[in-house]
């Protein structure tokens, strides 16, 4: 290199990290990259990475053109000293990274900010209300009423905002753009407009009940129908029963969020009701049939003979209705056999006549090893 060349400037392949055979589309990537690593608002303040931000820009715009590329292989720096670049060149003027890195750069810039532009509408939020029911409630369904605390359309303004209802005027901060554009260096950087929170426009004679809002807390009652069946966390969902949306946007949900308190004597699994029933020992050694006290009214319950304390009985059809459709799960009594305590001494003698008359037919039939092991723990 001469004493008398203006700038030393490094090879364009080098700046960008790619090969000279690179093709377009590792090109753009490689510059992205750097683009994104060196970029001002990821680096202010150091100018080392604006330096660099700045030669990897130079270069690829020199590269993702095919001539000047050309050129560029052909006679280096000096290929392309004549169409203005260096000082002073095309990049004195601000480059638009919007316009060049079209999403990508737009993602990065609207970051933090609303970029819907010139739309004040935004949809209500979604709202939660807890409701605790009793067991009953979920097997039969209910109705109730509930409070709820919303926003609503304010009745003074109709949700315009403006105390005349003249309604929004155009931001005079960004003219509407919602975005204010600064000049760095030699780039532009959009930013989300202050003045309008990024909406483009704003109410010059706010409204006095909800202060240019548009919408106002209430409580309101709504009317509950809880289903046949739903279980503890069912959510139901009232659609355009949550917040009012701003600027006379849609309105959010309400989502009823459903506990249910356990009952004391049945449990719920899935569509089953389990429960636990005591049997004595002659009903379990010689049958019975007996009614039990079932949710939606008596259930008969057969104990066949020769039953094993733990055993479970299922009754088809006197579980908990399904949800939204017809039918019910089953009830599963786990019957449990009581040991009879404190016997007097004729109670003894006939229980000591009956293990003198066990043989080996009276045992629970070939039971496997689980079945086995199952005994010993029950
Ligand atoms: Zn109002
Ligand atoms: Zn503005």
């Amino acid at each position: 290199m001469s004493s008398n060349t203006r700038v030393s400037k490094e090879d364009y392949y080098e700046v960008l990290g790619v090969t000279r055979d690179v093709s377009d589309q590792e090109l753009k990537s490689a510059y992205r990259k750097k683009a994104l690593k060196y970029h001002p608002d990821r680096n202010p303040g150091d100018h080392a990475a604006e330096e660099r931000f700045k030669q990897a820009s130079e270069a690829y715009q020199v590269l993702s053109d095919a001539d000047k590329r050309a050129a560029y292989d052909r006679y280096g720096h000096a290929g392309l000293g004549g169409q203005g670049f260096g000082a002073g060149g095309p990049f004195s003027g601000g480059v638009d990274i919007g316009d060049i890195f079209g999403d990508l750069f737009g993602e990065m810039f609207s970051m933090g900010g609303n970029s819907q532009r010139g739309s004040r509408q935004q949809r209500g939020d979604d709202l939660r209300f807890d409701l605790t029911i009793d067991f009953e409630d979920s097997f039969f369904g209910t109705e109730t009423e509930v409070k709820i605390r919303r926003l609503e359309t304010c009745p003074n303004c109709k949700g315009r905002g403006s105390a005349s209802g003249r309604g929004p005027s155009v931001c005079s901060q960004c003219q509407g753009r919602g975005q204010l554009r600064y000049q760095q260096g030699f780039f532009s950087v959009a930013r989300t407009c202050g003045a309008c929170g990024g909406t483009g426009s704003v109410i010059g004679d706010p409204c006095t009940t909800c202060r240019g809002e548009g919408r106002a807390t209430s409580e309101i009652k709504l009317h509950v129908k809880v289903p046949p069946g739903v279980e503890d966390g069912t959510r139901i969902r009232y659609a355009g029963e949550g917040d009012a949306g701003r600027g006379g946007g849609p309105k959010g949900d309400l989502y009823v969020v459903l506990a249910v308190r356990p009952h004391d004597f049945f449990e719920r699994h899935g569509y089953d009701l389990h429960c636990v029933i005591p049997i004595s020992f002659p009903q379990a050694a010689l049958g019975a049939e007996f009614e039990m006290p079932g949710i939606d009214g008596p259930v008969n319950l057969k104990i066949p003979e020769g039953t094993q304390s733990g055993r479970e009985v299922r009754v088809r059809g006197r579980g908990v209705p399904y949800l939204n459709e017809k039918g019910q799960g089953d009830l599963i009594a786990k019957v449990v056999v009581q040991i009879p305590r404190k016997l007097n001494r004729g109670q003894r003698e006939l229980v000591a006549k009956l293990s003198e008359t066990l043989t080996v037919d009276n045992k629970p039939a070939s039971p496997g090893l689980m079945e086995k092991m199952k005994d010993l723990f029950n």
